[in-house]
C-alpha cells in the first residue's frame, strides 16, 4: 500500500522578502517527502511565516492561531511553526508566551533545522532527522510557475532606522554569492522566467562575497552595479527590477546601470519623509536635499523614468510643517506611486524607546490622507502623458476578453485579446488612463528588445 505523504500548508504574511523565504521553506519541506496543501484543515504542519511590520500585521498571526486552535482540536497532533520576522525580533520571548498552541517557533534563517526538530515531534511522520548545515539561502527556492521571479540576494540589515524592526527580525545583512544568484537566475531563465526582480532588504548595499566571480569584462567596480551588469547579460531574461534601494547606497556607477537595457523603466527609492528633522530622527543618514539630488541624477541619466517611494506619516514629533516638507518633496519628485503608512511603534526598536509617539491617531490619518490625494492628483497627471504612446507590457492576467500585466514603468496595462498571452512580451498603444490603470490596444506581439543585441554583441 502507498502510504501517503505527510502535508504542509504555508501561510505567508508581509514583503515579497517574506513571499520568497516561503518558496524556500516549501523547497524544505519537498525534499523531506512531504507534499503541500491549500487546505490548513487538511494539514499534519502549518508554517505560518510572519510580519511584524506593523501591529496589525503581527495581530493576524494570532488571529490565525486561534482558528489553528480548533483545528487541532480535532487533529491533536497537528504541528504549528510560527517563523519570519516575529520570532527574530522577540528577544525576550514574550511574544512567544503569548502562543502556547506553536510547537515550533524560529527566525526564518533557522528553517535549516526543522528536518530535526520536526523529526523530534513526529517521528511517526518525519523520520529523517538532521537539520542542514549552513546559510537557509543556499536551498534552492521552489520557484512558482510563471515568467516572472524573485531572487533573494541578500537577508537582514545592518542600517537601523529607528523605527524599523527588520535588523531585530532578520539580523545583520548577509550577502548570496554571485556565483549562486546567477546559477538560480540562469536556471529560471532555462525554464522560460523572463522578469527577475532581485530583492534584498537593502539590495543596493548587496557586497558580493565572491567578487571574483564577475566577469573580466564587468565595467563596474561598485558590487550591485557590477552584479546588475551581470543579470542584464542571462540569455531569456528581459525584464530586471530590484526592491528594496537606500538612498544611501545610489551611487554613480548604481544610476548609471539604470540605463542597462533589461533595467525596468521604474525605480523604487524609499525617502519616508521630507523633513530634514524627521529623517535625522528615523536615523535615515541622508537629507531631503541628497535625496532630491540622486533623483535629479537619475532623471538625467534615464529621462521618463517613473519613481515610486515609500513614505511614513506621524513619526514622532512631526509637526504640521515637517509634514509641510513632505508634501513639497513629493512635489518635486513628482513621483508616480507612493506606499504611504501611518508610524506604528514597534516594541525593541530604536524609536520606540527614544520617542513619544506624540501625534494623535486622528492627526496621522488626517495627513495620510493628503498624502494620498496628492498621489492620486500626480499619478493621474503622469498616466495622462501615456495617451497616445506604446508601452511594452509582460502580460500576467487574463480576463473575459482582455489580457492585462505590467509596462516597464510598473504601470498596470489592460488591452483587449482574445486569446491567453501569459508570459508574453507585447506592445500596447495607451488610448485611456486612469489613476492605476492604463487602457489600450496591442499594436504587436512579443518584439525583442532592441538594444540588447547592440550591447552584448
Ligand atoms: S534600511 Fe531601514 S527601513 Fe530598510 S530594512 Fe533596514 S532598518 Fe528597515
Amino acid at each position: 500500500m502507498v502510504k501517503n505523504k505527510p502535508k504542509y500548508h504555508i501561510i505567508t504574511f508581509g514583503c515579497q522578502g517574506n513571499k520568497s523565504d516561503s518558496e524556500r521553506l516549501a523547497a524544505l519541506l519537498d525534499g523531506m517527502g512531504m507534499a503541500e496543501t491549500g487546505e490548513a484543515a487538511e494539514a499534519d504542519l502549518i508554517v505560518m511565516n510572519s510580519c511584524s511590520v506593523r501591529q496589525s500585521a503581527e495581530d493576524r498571526v494570532f488571529g490565525k492561531l486561534k482558528v489553528f486552535r480548533k483545528l487541532r482540536e480535532a487533529n491533536p497532533n497537528l504541528v504549528i511553526a510560527v517563523t519570519g520576522c516575529l520570532p527574530g525580533r522577540d528577544r525576550d520571548r514574550k511574544i512567544r508566551a503569548k502562543m502556547p498552541e506553536a510547537d515550533l517557533y524560529f527566525p526564518i534563517r533557522d528553517m535549516v533545522q526543522m528536518p530535526k526538530w520536526l523529526s523530534g515531534l513526529r517521528p511517526d511522520l518525519f523520520p529523517q532527522g538532521d537539520g542542514l548545515d549552513g546559510d537557509y539561502l543556499k536551498i534552492e527556492p521552489r520557484h512558482a510557475p510563471g515568467s516572472q521571479a524573485f531572487v533573494t540576494i541578500q537577508n537582514g540589515c545592518n542600517q537601523y532606522c529607528t523605527y524599523c524592526v527588520v535588523p531585530y527580525g532578520r539580523g545583520p545583512e548577509s550577502n548570496r554569492p554571485v556565483a549562486d544568484i546567477m546559477g538560480e537566475i540562469r536556471g529560471l531563465a532555462e525554464r522560460g522566467v523572463v522578469e527577475i526582480t532581485l530583492l534584498g532588504q537593502v539590495v543596493n548595499a548587496f557586497r558580493a562575497p565572491d567578487p571574483e566571480s564577475f566577469s573580466k569584462g564587468n565595467p563596474y567596480r561598485d558590487h550591485y552595479a557590477a552584479l546588475l551588469w551581470e543579470v542584464n547579460r542571462i540569455p531569456g531574461i528581459r525584464r530586471l527590477h530590484w526592491t528594496a534601494a537606500h538612498p544611501r547606497f545610489m551611487t554613480d556607477e548604481v544610476i548609471d546601470a539604470l540605463t542597462l537595457p533589461k533595467q525596468l523603466n521604474y525605480l523604487h527609492l524609499p525617502v519616508q519623509s521630507g523633513s530634514n528633522e524627521v529623517l535625522k530622527r528615523m536615523n535615515r543618514k541622508y537629507t531631503r536635499d541628497q535625496y532630491l539630488d540622486i533623483l535629479r541624477k537619475v532623471k538625467e541619466k534615464r529621462p521618463g523614468i517613473a519613481l515610486g517611494t515609500d513614505i511614513i506619516v506621524g513619526f514622532c514629533g512631526e509637526t504640521e510643517a515637517d509634514f509641510e516638507d513632505t508634501l513639497s518633496l513629493y512635489r518635486e519628485a513628482d513621483f508616480d506611486i507612493s506606499y504611504n503608512a501611518r508610524y506604528s511603534p514597534r516594541s525593541g526598536t530604536l524609536s520606540h524607546k527614544l520617542f513619544r509617539d506624540d501625534v494623535s491617531r486622528e492627526v496621522k490619518k488626517e495627513r495620510w490622507e493628503r498624502l494620498q490625494g496628492l498621489m492620486g492628483e500626480i499619478v493621474l497627471k503622469k498616466n495622462q502623458e501615456y495617451l497616445g504612446k506604446t508601452v511594452e507590457v509582460l502580460v500576467d492576467e487574463r480576463g473575459d476578453g482582455w489580457c492585462g500585466g505590467n509596462s516597464r514603468e510598473m504601470k498596470r496595462v489592460r488591452f483587449a485579446c482574445d486569446r491567453d498571452l501569459n508570459g508574453q512580451v507585447v506592445r500596447v498603444e495607451i488610448g485611456r488612463a486612469l489613476e492605476w490603470m492604463l487602457f489600450g490596444k496591442m499594436v504587436d506581439p512579443d518584439p525583442q528588445t532592441p538594444s540588447l543585441r547592440e550591447t552584448y554583441a
